[in-house]
């Protein structure tokens, strides 16, 4: 189902930190296919659950802008290491149709860790592009917009 996606950044849902997920429900596993059928459908290549009314910490993310992209579903995911290296570049978000792109600098690699849906523990190195998408939807969990960076 496709989601509707907030886009008022002075919607509180937006400016909050999101709670953690204590258990993986049913309702859960289907707010992800949910998320990933939105983002596909926008398009987009990254979505965390606040952006669609959900106060969760939940992201989706695709790894790349190309056919060969995988997705990624991370429960509860925490940043563990970032790159001192850091590398500016241009991000746009789905919760800021009006905004256009900003340029934003973040590490380039960073190492992040979370739960997949079948509640397995995940650990991911991402660098590049899928570590600027993982770090703009974390920053969504914790209330935070590319226009406050
Ligand atoms: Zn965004």
């Amino acid at each position: 189902m496709i989601l509707y996606i907030q886009t008022n950044p002075n919607n509180p849902i937006l400016r909050q930190k999101a709670r953690e997920v204590k258990e993986i429900t049913a309702e859960i596993k289907q707010l992800i296919l949910d998320m990933i059928e939105t983002m596909e459908k926008a398009p987009g290549v990254g979505l965390a659950a606040p952006q669609v009314g959900q106060s969760l910490r939940v992201i989706v993310a695709k790894t790349s802008r190309d056919e060969k992209s995988e997705t990624i579903s991370l429960i509860n995911p925490k940043i563990k290491k970032s790159s001192w290296k850091k590398a500016l570049a241009e991000e746009g978000c789905l919760s800021l149709p009006q905004q256009s792109y900003l340029l934003i600098k973040r590490p380039v690699k960073i190492k992040v860790e979370g739960l997949n849906p079948e509640g397995a523990k995940v650990k991911i190195k991402a660098e590049g592009l899928l570590a600027r998408i993982i770090q703009h939807e974390v920053d969504h969990l914790d209330g935070v917009l590319i226009v406050d960076k």
